[in-house]
């Protein structure tokens, strides 16, 4: 009885109270609220939106349903990084080892994704011999011996999130400020990091499309982290076309190593050490995220940076050779070139269709536990604002299923946008909220 009356409360626009998301929270966790009054929910919550007070309220009561970490004997500032999630964007294994060179205590736990593109921890699988989950003590250890351990997030950390993001993922629920905050602050903030900067995605291959709404998100995040007792900052920032031209899983690895060594994508690289001169800042290691970003550039032109990615790798138990030699990687059995059938200019490359084409190579999930090919991927030769010719290579796809890759180029063609003439430059960093 009482379910339907909260769903009818916010069917009509009422306001929640803490006591009606409680009851809905726990209820469901537990399994006494059946998942067809739950959408109803998600959906008159969707429609009517919650304010500020409600979306904090459900994001506590969501940390609250599990296990907080305990990083307390982890010396320093600990910053935790978190991208609301895009097409090749591998910046944590950049940012990391960055951060971690510049004294900033990296202590991560990372998802793997249901999607696109596998998430940190996939791509770090790739990597032979990395393990991507440690003991507790472990883990702490190698954060203050080593500076940096990244892991993959314990399913202890929110359950009541996994469980509405399945369905909000099947009930059309996703794409709203308030729900997507909850889901992610409630994660982050039971995971015991002192300060959370976050990197919101805006553009065709993000949540968010709109930059006035990704605005709002990264407005509706950083309130709540802040009022949660967290210092929280977030950049805003493109993703309209894929970052860099790796995307996959071992080939975004690479790209990332190519970054740290000073030889990466002009893109990648500009977020890279931006958000890691953030990180600096917030972690009171740079007195101005202008300077942090200075300091970053200093780490990644004078090889700290890939330093610190060995020493990272070899602690997880990871071969560090693959940082000399790339072949050491899974390796794809076939590959396809995609060639441009025209003359001019690149004026637009769909993320969300590459990584939809990137999925369909293997390199991503279709169903939640499904085995990723971690030699699958697409490598991008053009990116917008290339002049390009007919017969040149656009992109190569690659992978070990060759049918897969088949139905993965007409998709991935169809992500190429060209005009006759160049197109103006879209900022990367569009803006930074909560400094
Ligand atoms: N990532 C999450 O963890 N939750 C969302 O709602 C969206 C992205």
């Amino acid at each position: 009885m009482e379910m339907i009356g909260i769903i009818e409360k916010k069917r009509d626009g009422k306001k929640l109270q803490s006591s009606d998301i409680e009851y809905f929270i726990k209820g469901y966790t537990k399994g006494d609220i059946p998942d067809y009054q739950a959408s109803a929910f998600l959906m008159a919550c969707y429609i009517r939106g919650l304010d500020r007070e409600e979306t904090f309220l459900l994001t506590e009561i969501m940390r609250d349903t599990g296990k907080k970490a305990d990083l307390s004997s982890i010396e320093g500032i600990k910053v935790d990084k978190h991208s609301t999630g895009g097409v090749g964007d591998k910046t944590t294994l950049i940012t990391g080892p960055l951060a971690a060179s510049l004294g900033v205590p990296v202590a991560k736990m990372s998802g793997r994704s249901l999607g696109f593109t596998g998430g940190t921890v996939d791509k770090m699988e790739s990597i032979p011999g990395m393990k991507v989950s440690l003991k507790e003590e472990d883990f702490i250890r190698q954060v203050n011996e080593k500076g940096i351990a990244v892991i993959g997030q314990t399913p202890d950390i929110a359950p009541a999130d996994k469980l509405i993001y399945s369905l909000r993922d099947v009930t059309g629920t996703v794409d709203n400020a308030s729900l997507i905050t909850a889901s992610i602050m409630s994660k982050k903030l039971a995971l015991g990091s002192d300060a959370i900067l976050l990197d919101v995605k805006c553009g065709s291959g993000a949540f968010m499309q709109d930059y006035d709404d990704a605005c709002d998100l990264a407005k509706m995040m950083v309130y709540i982290g802040n009022a949660a007792g967290k210092r929280t900052v977030a950049a805003v920032t493109d993703m309209d076309q894929p970052l860099g031209h790796a995307i996959g899983n071992s080939i975004e690895v690479i790209e990332a190593i190519e970054v740290l060594k000073g030889e990466g994508p002009e893109d990648i690289t500009e977020l890279s050490v931006t958000l890691a001169g953030l990180m600096a800042y917030m972690g009171e290691k740079a007195p101005s995220p202008e300077e942090g970003k200075l300091l970053a550039k200093e780490k990644l032109y004078d090889g700290k940076g890939l330093e610190k990615f060995r020493q990272f790798v070899e602690a997880q138990g990871g071969n560090p050779e693959i940082i000399e030699n790339y072949m050491l990687f899974p390796q794809a059995k076939h590959s396809i070139d995609i060639l441009s059938d025209n003359n001019g200019y690149i004026v637009g490359i769909d993320a969300d269709k590459t990584g939809e084409a990137s999925r369909h190579t293997g390199a991503g999930r279709e169903v939640k536990g499904q085995k990723i090919d971690l030699s699958a991927g697409i490598y991008l030769h053009k990116k917008v604002g290339d002049q390009v010719k007919e017969g040149d290579i656009l992109a190569t796809l690659q992978g070990n299923s060759k049918k897969k890759l088949l139905v993965s180029v007409g998709i991935c063609k169809e992500a190429f946008h060209m005009a006759g003439s160049r197109p103006d430059k879209e900022l990367l960093i569009r803006s930074i909220i909560g400094l």
